[in-house]
């Protein structure tokens, strides 16, 4: 099941919060939302909601990949 292809992002259930409303694509990731998170595009109410996102690769906790140009 947790097979991952090297052709495809691994995608994550993420959580985030979606607008409300039909017309308005707006969304955030959780960890960027405030506690009563407002839309960005119309100050709508927004819902918690879970989307299937590429992995984040900042704060990851993983071994360095052995091509990593970065050193430290
Ligand atoms: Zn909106």
């Amino acid at each position: 099941m947790s097979t991952t292809e090297e052709t495809k992002p691994e995608l994550i259930p993420t959580k985030i919060w979606k607008c409300r409303n039909a017309d308005c694509k707006a969304w955030v990731r959780d960890e960027f939302a405030a506690d009563s998170q407002l839309c960005p595009m119309c100050k709508g109410p927004m819902l918690r909601s879970i989307r299937h996102l590429p992995a984040v690769v900042n704060k990851i906790k993983r071994k360095p990949k052995p091509k990593d140009e970065y050193g430290l």
